[in-house]
């Protein structure tokens, strides 16, 4: 049987340990609160230490408040200090390249009214002039409502990516021997100005360019003499085309010119300065021979229902029967 004192002893202990028990529940709680803010904390560290490795800028374009959040990354990207003041929209979109704003407009657009995500390649130009590429991706956050409360999304930084890219895309356009352009992107751009001119009823013209008498330089002053004749039509021909007309090398030694808008006949003035260039250079071989190039050229124009390949064969009959004549002249098909 247990006493009245007993009793009592046992119940103030056991209120005593529950006490105990709940202030060390209390703690504990306290302690995991504190444990989960510093966890948080460093993910966040670490994940900016991560975006700004990868040159990822996230943001968010609160719509309902029209306002925007950069990550310090965002910030960077576009060329502006950490901490200043948060760019409007329309700051944005006047980052933006003119080319590409009209894109990027539409797909913000999209995101908002249809809610489809976007990916898009835009250049941006930061505040210091330069200017980068980005890959943006974004989508729209919707409200209980069913309408667009926000926007998020992220900017990556891609500006040495894209200028290896149009490196490589430059490097694939030119004739390694003279940097003129090649023949794969002379004929793209024939078709592409063939099909320019029809839509404008505007004349073109081309014109083929053969070094007299070749095989002679290669034989007697060696296949470097040659490559440095080569070269130096091909200078006479860049240097003697107005901007918008397009030289290159066809092969061996035969150049081609693409006169966008020009009549055949207005293309021989062009033409004949550039052979009497070609005529009044004089090449010195190591052991101080020195000798001169000619060169004879045939031009054609652009007529209804012509193909590309038509006009180049029309413009090689020229130079076929200029060579015939004596070389060292040009001709005008038709
Ligand atoms: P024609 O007056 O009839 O044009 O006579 P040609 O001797 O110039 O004859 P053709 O145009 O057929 O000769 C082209 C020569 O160009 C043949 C080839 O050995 C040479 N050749 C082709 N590519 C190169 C090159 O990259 N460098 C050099 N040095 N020679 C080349
Ligand atoms: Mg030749």
């Amino acid at each position: 049987m247990l006493t009245m004192p007993i009793l009592l002893l046992i119940v103030t202990t056991l209120l005593a340990a529950q006490g105990l028990a709940s202030a060390f529940l209390l703690r504990r709680e306290r302690v995991l609160r504190q444990k989960a803010e510093i966890e948080a904390g460093e993910s966040r560290a670490r994940l900016v230490e991560i975006q700004e490795l990868a040159r990822i800028g996230n943001w968010e374009f609160d719509l309902i408040n029209d306002q925007i959040r950069w990550s310090a990354e965002t910030f960077h990207i576009f060329g502006l200090p950490p901490g200043s003041e948060e760019p409007e929209f329309a700051d944005v979109l006047l980052a933006v390249e003119a080319q590409d704003r009209p894109q990027f407009d539409a797909a913000i657009e999209r995101a908002i009214t249809a809610g489809q995500p976007y990916r898009l390649d835009l250049r941006i130009r930061t505040p210091d002039g330069t200017q980068k590429f980005i890959h943006a991706q974004g989508s729209a956050v919707y409200g209980a409502a069913g309408t667009a409360v926000r926007l998020i999304g992220t900017v990556l930084d891609i500006t040495d990516r894209k200028r290896e890219e149009n490196r490589l895309a430059e490097q694939a356009r030119r004739d390694t021997l003279t940097g003129l352009a090649n023949r794969r992107y002379f004929s793209s751009e024939l078709e592409h100005e063939i099909r320019a001119s029809r839509e404008n009823a505007n004349p073109l013209s081309v014109c083929i360019c053969d070094i007299d008498k070749f095989k002679h330089v290669n034989d007697h002053y060696g296949h470097g003499a040659g490559d440095e004749v080569i070269c130096a039509l091909a200078r006479c021909l860049a240097e003697g085309v107005r901007r918008g007309d397009l030289a290159a090398r066809w092969g061996g030694d035969e150049f081609c010119i693409l006169f966008p808008r020009t009549r055949g006949a207005d293309v021989q003035i062009c033409v004949e300065r550039i052979r009497q260039r070609l005529e009044s250079l004089v090449f010195t071989t190591e052991s101080g021979q020195q000798y001169s190039v000619t060169g004879t050229f045939g031009i054609a124009e652009l007529s209804a229902g012509m193909s590309s390949a038509d006009l180049l064969e029309l413009a090689d009959q020229a130079l076929y029967r200029a060579k015939q004549q004596g070389r060292n002249r040009l001709a005008l098909a038709g």
